[in-house]
């Protein structure tokens, strides 16, 4: 009602005193990981439970002042929440991997984890799908680990949109607001009880920013806002909306998040030493703080930026081009030329950071460029992923081959935890070692799966089917209720899906790449699966298309007209709105997970990480962590990662290969059945699904393997620059400016190996390489000498690299050595067509890897 003028207040609910650690529990995250917590609060009043998003703040404002009573009087129920909160203290307690691994030497990493979206549970809706769920369990891995680290995102008034069907069925988008008073928010207040305020520049004005914060278990998560009255109105509109508005918007959105995120921390007092980029949205981060370094240090830009990408990861997360952000190059001008002007960086120089070909005009700024160039390790997200990223973005690095493009991988992984259902955890509970949770990583604890006996295994998953069928059902009569459809439709609704059916699930975004229609290529196959009556097939749909991709639209509506055909309406549903709530009925009731999209563009995918620790199998395209994942046994493949050109054809062949999978893999091995009613053959894939897959593609290790990898070596990187007045960093900057400039001079003069060429296997060849180095010091180069098998085409396949070592002795006055001979001895540890080549690469003890600097002279 804007023009009227309205006083807001709240009304919190009078908590009785023995009933405060509800309060206490309700404003920590992690009680939505422990099915105890979980329980406790469905207590509370199980019906308001369901209906508030299962969010405690929520149900607690609206439990009745009699049932508070009631409840302080309930011995079994006091019982209950003081042993929740003692989990609580102690896990806050606890030592940790963290404390025990690396406290005793690295005790001062601080971590900030920057993402534009976190999905932690259905009830604090600022997250979108993969990415914000990703993060949302790396902070609670981040957490079970004792990992130093602090989440830094936006407060989204309205998050991203609710989903919902029109008639025909197409996807309409609802943006309900916030109520932050209802979220476990915490207003970040300074001394005085005011707001903590910082502020971003903008086109002709500050932007203010408020500063949220939500505890995740042992991390705290800081989120900005922009909707407070120090703005202008159409400025508290920027943090409205996820992924809303238009480029102007996305590009306001990622200064407060990469600006402001930096402003933040140090406004509440958390300088971090490692800034963790999740995807290029947050890459802005990385120039604030070269910003800060300069002035703090009275550095320039060059020397600033040394210093700060030692501190930097960045995590790719989609070879999509949709996926990756990039700016026309006037709207970097509007933003951001005034605030680099101000930290002396030319126009130039400010496009270069954020193009592949720094001199071509007609390229944007990409915001994965920018982060690549600012990180000192970047990744992908499974090993393809890293591969296809490598190939994607090796322009950066024009030098190099494409295998050796500094972008590594890292797995994702899901947080167990989060996505088991409880009765499956009381198996665990019985049949694991004790405390098998905090082991995720374990192999020998998941191999004790073998230990459960199989029929009740199997009773156990099969309640998880009859629970989601059971949630779909009731779904489906409200969305049908909603569209307005007659009641005997509505009254149908209780006879779709059968609960004893093999249930195959798809659910994730709806983008075109993921081919959400593609088991509906060939009617009369889908017809004849899921009708037939002894061994019947069942589809459950979900997801949402963002709000501007059509294709994605379309494929929700295809799936929903399919689903709405008399022959299929019993044994298809779609179901609207999908989020972590639906996705955890899914995950938890499914026989099989399904996922067909177009292989390379799934960069990893999690929602089939969700599913084995259920003990659900997955039937996948191998793209993604499935080609990690699949063993030959604990699921299926379709194809053999086949890549195509011919996309209709590609469709063919793969929904093809689609129905025969489950004709003849699938649906014979959940419906043969022994004299005692068990799938045997399932129940033992099953199994496997478990113990293989549980214990890799967990946040636990792919967090572990962050602080390892990349946290850890860039802290001690980002340390070592940082001491005695940022000495090293100056030097490492000086180095990079004369190697830039003086490569040129460095050539591959001559090499000499023994003629003739036949070795012995075990044995070894001397060679011997003349460098002109020009002005560079032996110290400043690695000569490598490159060697492998020859492929068909005469290049060497799977090179390995040996360095070879200068003869005679220099000064280490580091003056330019001239013509040097480089000498070293070949390994033959193999018979076959062998090949070596020589190189030599700029080199230095303060920059992570040799090809970092991305030149390489060839001989
Ligand atoms: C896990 C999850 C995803 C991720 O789906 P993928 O496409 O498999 O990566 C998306 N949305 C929600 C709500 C999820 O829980």
């Amino acid at each position: 009602m804007p023009g009227r003028s309205i006083r807001t207040y709240t009304v919190l609910p009078s908590i009785p005193e023995r009933l405060k650690p509800l309060n206490t529990l309700a404003y920590n995250l992690w009680w939505c990981w422990n099915a105890d917590a979980v329980a406790l609060f469905r207590r509370v009043n199980p019906d308001l439970f369901e209906m508030l998003d299962h969010s405690p703040i929520r149900l607690l404002a609206a439990t009745s002042q009699d049932r508070l009573v009631e409840l302080e009087g309930d011995d079994g129920f006091l019982a209950h929440m003081d042993r929740v909160a003692a989990a609580l203290d102690h896990y806050l307690k606890a030592p940790t991997w963290f404390r025990e691994a690396h406290g005793a030497t690295d005790g001062d990493l601080k971590i900030a984890y920057f993402s534009a979206e976190f999905g932690i549970h259905e009830s604090v809706p600022v997250y979108s799908g993969g990415l914000g769920v990703l993060a949302g369990d790396h902070l609670k891995s981040a957490s079970d680990l004792g990992l130093p680290l602090v989440g830094v995102s936006l407060m989204y008034r309205e998050g991203y949109f609710r989903q919902y069907l029109n008639v025909d069925g197409w996807q309409q988008e609802r943006y309900p607001e916030n109520d932050f008073f209802t979220l476990p928010l915490i207003p970040q207040l300074d001394a005085a009880g005011n707001p903590v305020l910082v502020s971003v520049p903008l086109p002709g004005r500050e932007l203010k920013l408020k500063i949220w914060h939500i505890q995740v278990g042992r991390v705290p998560l800081y989120l900005l806002d922009a909707n407070i009255p120090e703005n202008r109105p159409e400025d508290r509109a920027i943090t409205a909306q996820l992924y809303g508005g238009d480029h102007h918007t996305r590009i306001q959105q990622e200064i407060i998040l990469g600006i402001g995120g930096i402003r933040a921390l140090r406004a509440v007092g958390v300088v971090p030493t490692v800034v963790h980029m999740n995807e290029g949205h947050a890459a802005f981060a990385a120039l604030e703080r070269v910003r800060v370094a300069m002035e703090e240090h009275k550095l320039d830009f060059a020397a600033a930026a040394e210093f700060v990408k030692a501190g930097t990861c960045f995590t790719t997360h989609t070879p999509v081009p949709a996926g990756n952000d990039a700016f026309p190059v006037v709207m970097i001008d509007e933003y951001l030329g005034g605030y680099m002007a101000a930290m002396g960086v030319d126009r130039a120089g400010l496009l270069a950071l954020g193009r592949q070909h720094p001199t071509n005009d007609g390229e944007p700024f990409g915001m994965t460029v920018l982060a690549l160039k600012l990180a000192n390790t970047s990744n992908g997200v499974s090993k393809l992923h890293g591969s296809v990223s490598r190939k994607m973005w090796h322009e950066i690095w024009p030098g190099l081959p494409a295998d050796e493009v500094p972008i590594s991988s890292i797995t994702n992984g899901v947080h167990t935890q989060s996505w088991l259902s409880p009765e499956v955890g009381q198996l665990y509970d019985r049949y694991l070692a004790v405390q098998w949770e905090a082991k995720p990583t374990d192999y020998a604890v998941w191999k004790r799966v073998e230990h459960i006996p199989d029929a009740e295994l199997w009773r156990t998953h099969e309640r998880g089917r009859e629970r989601l069928v059971a949630f779909a059902r009731q779904r489906l009569k409200a969305q049908l209720k909603r569209r307005g459809s007659p009641p005997s439709e509505v009254d149908a609704a209780d006879e779709v899906l059968d609960p004893d059916a093999l249930t195959i699930g798809f659910a994730r975004r709806f983008a075109t790449y993921k081919r959400g229609d593609l088991i509906f290529r060939n009617i009369e196959r889908i017809v004849k699966l899921v009708n037939d009556k002894d061994r019947p097939v069942q589809f459950i749909f979900s997801g949402k298309a963002h709000p501007k991709d059509q294709g994605g639209k379309e494929l929700i509506a295809r799936v929903v007209q399919m689903a709405r055909r008399s022959e299929l309406r019993r044994r298809v549903v779609f179901l609207e709105d999908y989020d972590m709530n639906v996705a955890r009925y899914l995950v938890q009731g499914v026989d099989v997970w399904l996922n067909n999209p177009r292989r390379p563009l799934e960069a990893s995918g999690t929602s089939g990480m969700k599913v084995p620790v259920n003990g659900g199998l997955n039937l996948s395209i191998l793209d993604g962590w499935w080609v990690e994942g699949y063993d030959g046994d604990n699921g299926w493949a379709i194809g053999a990662g086949e890549e195509y050109t011919d996309l209709a054809y590609q469709d063919e062949v793969e929904s093809r290969s689609l129905y025969d999978q489950i004709e003849q893999d699938v649906v014979p091995l959940f419906y043969t059945r022994g004299a005692d009613g068990l799938p045997r053959g399932w129940i033992r894939r099953m199994k496997r699904s478990i113990m293989t897959c549980v214990p890799v593609f967990n946040t636990n290790r792919m967090v572990e393997e962050y602080a390892e990898r990349c946290y850890l070596p860039s802290h001690r990187r980002y340390a070592k620059l940082g001491a005695n007045h940022l000495t090293a960093a100056k030097a490492l900057a000086g180095w990079r400016k004369r190697v830039g400039g003086d490569w040129g001079q460095v050539r591959v003069e001559g090499v000499e190996a023994p003629a003739g060429a036949t070795h012995r296997v075990g044995g070894a060849f001397p060679v011997t390489v003349r460098v002109q180095l020009g002005s560079f010091h032996p110290d400043d180069v690695e000569v490598q000498l490159c060697y492998g098998v020859l492929g068909a085409l005469g290049e060497i396949t799977e090179p390995r690299a040996m360095a070879l070592l200068p003869e005679g002795s220099f000064s280490k006055n580091g003056s330019g050595a001239g013509l040097v001979t480089y000498a070293g001895k070949v390994p033959c540890s193999a018979s076959g067509q062998f090949g070596f080549g020589v190189r030599v690469l700029p080199k230095h003890a303060d920059l992570p890897h040799l090809f970092e600097p991305g030149l390489v002279t060839w001989g």
